[in-house]
């Protein structure tokens, strides 16, 4: 093994690899556009306290999952876990509330968490994600949602669940908290350490706690989505109005619950099984709280996020791999010295014209050279031997046809333009 190796929980995006991740970029980015979603590019770490608020302090990814460090002037900066907080901080930051009363936003881009790597997991991973700022009508969520459930279809995920449920808001929290209170206390005891201590400050979490939600008495406690207010109550059904009018199915999962006080309302998770256990694919919803949160005026969003990664590994499983392919248009090949001048200024002008060239420097034989153009899938081989260094000429072989014309070299840019163009 080599000396230097990559840290634990990163990859390598290998040329073959990475032209199916540009693939998924690409397509994500011009479906995005299409719902009017407008790219936002954050900084890739933030001040500590960003996330603090912004993820919240009783989560596992502020506790256990952050790379925190001191920069050279001792300030606590943290690289981002997760995408949300960064674009809530720039729309504060940059005062963009003041510009619509709407404004939706995208990005991409690597995250990292300390989390233990396993399959389709990673300390370097990758997310896409949309943000909405600024309306709380229902038709948002139910576009918001749209939007990842054509996502998931466009990225070749063919069969997924969407699991829809209302967190609600302060107001009815506060009375299904009461409720939850008494209903735990009796096994109170029996719950994990760190349930224990959320016990008082954040009972809701318990019901999303990966130790405990299967615990009986957890399993079967009042459920939010049974307590909520009129408005909340409204919107839930209005949500679900507008998707069974976009004719988007989804199960209602009361279990699916996110226990900060800035996430509101709409919940949202598209779940998949492909690649064994059934787990959540990209998942979203409201967080009316959260601009406030971070300084900002008191506005509604609403957002999701998925992985990358993961939808490479759900993508395969649908059989929607799709592997880079290494070729060339034009392969250009100097037969001995005299010829390698002419050669490197005539793949200088090919590629100029957008040509898609390229040429061997290895100094291998004919025979061995012709094989490569072959491999790269060139449909043509430009021949520079000595006679045709000598009288200003190229050679021309299609190598579909094996068909070879002898040209001016002043006249293979022009000739070649007009041959590779024909294809596309
Ligand atoms: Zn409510
Ligand atoms: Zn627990």
């Amino acid at each position: 093994m080599s000396e230097f190796a990559k840290p634990r929980g990163t990859a390598d995006i290998l040329p073959e690899q990475a032209a199916e991740w540009r693939a998924i970029e690409d397509a994500a980015r011009q479906l995005f556009e299409t719902y009017h979603y407008r790219e936002i590019r954050t900084p890739i770490f933030e001040h500590t306290e960003v996330f603090q608020r912004g993820v919240g302090d009783t989560t596992d990814i502020v506790q256990k999952e952050m790379y925190t460090f001191l920069d050279r002037g001792e300030r606590s900066l943290t690289l981002r876990p997760e995408g949300t907080a960064g674009v809530v901080r720039a729309f504060v930051e940059e005062k963009l509330y003041g510009e619509m009363n709407t404004q939706k936003f995208y990005y991409l881009g690597p995250m990292f968490r300390y989390e233990k790597p396993q399959a389709g997991r990673y300390r370097q991973f990758h997310q896409y994600g949309v943000e909405v700022i600024g309306s709380s009508d229902p038709r948002v969520d139910a576009e918001v949602i749209g939007l990842g459930d054509h996502l998931l279809r466009q990225m070749g995920v063919k069969s997924f669940s969407l699991l829809l449920n209302s967190v609600g808001c302060p107001v009815c929290r506060a009375r299904h908290r009461e409720q939850l209170l008494a209903y735990l206390q009796p096994v109170r005891s029996e719950l994990c350490k760190d349930c224990q201590s959320r016990f008082d400050k954040n009972p809701l979490r318990i019901l999303d706690c990966k130790i405990d939600r299967d615990h009986p008495v957890v399993a079967s406690a009042p459920k939010i989505t049974d307590a909520l207010c009129e408005d909340c109550a409204r919107q839930f059904s209005q949500v679900q109005t507008y998707l069974d009018e976009m004719g988007i199915s989804y199960e209602i999962d009361k279990t699916m619950v996110r226990g900060l006080d800035y996430y509101t309302q709409t919940a949202f998770e598209f779940v998949e099984g492909s690649i064994g256990a059934v787990s959540t694919i990209l998942a979203g919803g409201r967080y009316n709280g959260l601009i406030q949160m971070l300084g900002g005026p008191d506005l509604p969003g609403i957002g999701f996020a998925g992985g990358v990664e993961r939808l490479i590994l759900a993508r395969a499983a649908h059989g929607a791999t799709q592997v880079g392919q290494d070729r060339v248009d034009v392969f250009v090949l100097a037969l001995g010295e005299i010829a390698t001048k002419p050669a490197a200024r005539l793949l200088h002008e090919l590629r100029s014209v957008g040509i898609k060239a390229d040429s061997d420097y290895s100094g291998r034989k004919v025979k061995a050279q012709l094989k490569v153009a072959d491999r790269l899938g060139a449909r043509y081989v430009v021949l520079l031997g000595e006679d045709e260094v000598a009288a200003g000429q190229v050679a021309v072989r299609n190598l579909a046809t094996r068909e070879q014309v002898t040209i001016e070299q002043s006249e293979l840019v022009s000739y070649l333009s007009e041959q590779v163009s024909l294809r596309f």
